[in-house]
């Protein structure tokens, strides 16, 4: 079976990703945020109160900066899971997060599925990752988040292997399809208030990037991190993944 939320996930990974999936207990343990069955990756901790934003998918030339901004004047950083292809090709902006005080993890080099993707490119994956977002920040990379959550065992023990801690969530929505930035706000806040309750701190995702489209709009999803930063920036503590470490 496959939970309403699992089912979420599992469209989320697109038709183009999906369509090869078998449906069935792998499916679901190697996609599923809170599956452990392919290994123990950071969610959250017991920590309720703090708030980690994280954003996928960029840097995006025109959304990454405009989030930048935003992040600032509300005085908070966050974490910024790159793609090694669109670093590479941006490296000023990939300084500018850095410069910040945001802190980079490694988001595969070009968002491959990784559960269906063969040992030697799954390490390439990460390896060029990681390589290219040292040699733009001087610094290296401790965190590894799968494309769409996909993973398999020998994903993570590379992951791990190469210094990075795997990262998965516990709050998102479908921003990237999503139009209404009020609609993908009050989705998160309704996933951060039930984490609240249960004594959990937030992982959050966001897009500032597509992984499909280097120009995608996220527009919504950088009007709703903003709306995030305003309701939550007296009652909690947003910090970035080095703070549950
Ligand atoms: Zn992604």
């Amino acid at each position: 079976m496959i939970s309403p939320l699992a089912a979420g996930i599992y469209e989320g990974l697109g038709a183009a990703a999906g369509a090869g999936l078998a449906v069935g207990a792998y499916a679901y343990a190697s996609l599923w945020p809170g599956s452990r069955i392919f290994g123990a990756a950071l969610t959250a901790p017991a920590r309720p109160g703090e708030l980690a934003l994280t954003f996928d998918d960029g840097p995006n030339a025109t959304w990454t900066p405009r989030l930048l901004d935003i992040l600032a004047q509300h005085e908070v950083r966050a974490t910024f899971f790159l793609l090694g292809s669109r670093a590479a090709a941006q490296p000023e902006l990939v300084r500018r997060i850095a410069a910040a005080g945001h802190t980079i993890g490694n988001h595969s080099w070009s968002h491959p599925n990784l559960a269906r993707t063969r040992a030697s490119h799954v390490r390439e994956e990460l390896r060029q990752t990681s390589e290219t977002l040292q040699q733009i920040i001087g610094a290296p990379v401790k965190f590894f988040r799968p494309p769409f959550g996909a993973r398999r065992p020998v994903v993570f023990r590379m992951a791990r292997a190469m210094g990075m801690e795997p990262v998965l969530w516990n709050a998102m929505t479908s921003d990237w399809s999503e139009p209404s930035a009020d609609r993908i706000a009050k989705q998160l806040m309704n996933k951060i208030d039930g984490l609240q309750r249960r004594g959990r701190a937030a992982n959050i995702v966001l897009h500032d990037g597509g992984h499909r489209d280097a120009a995608a709009n996220r527009a919504p999803s950088v009007a709703a991190a903003e709306l995030l930063l305003e309701r939550y920036a007296k009652s909690h503590r947003f910090v970035t993944l080095d703070a549950w470490c």
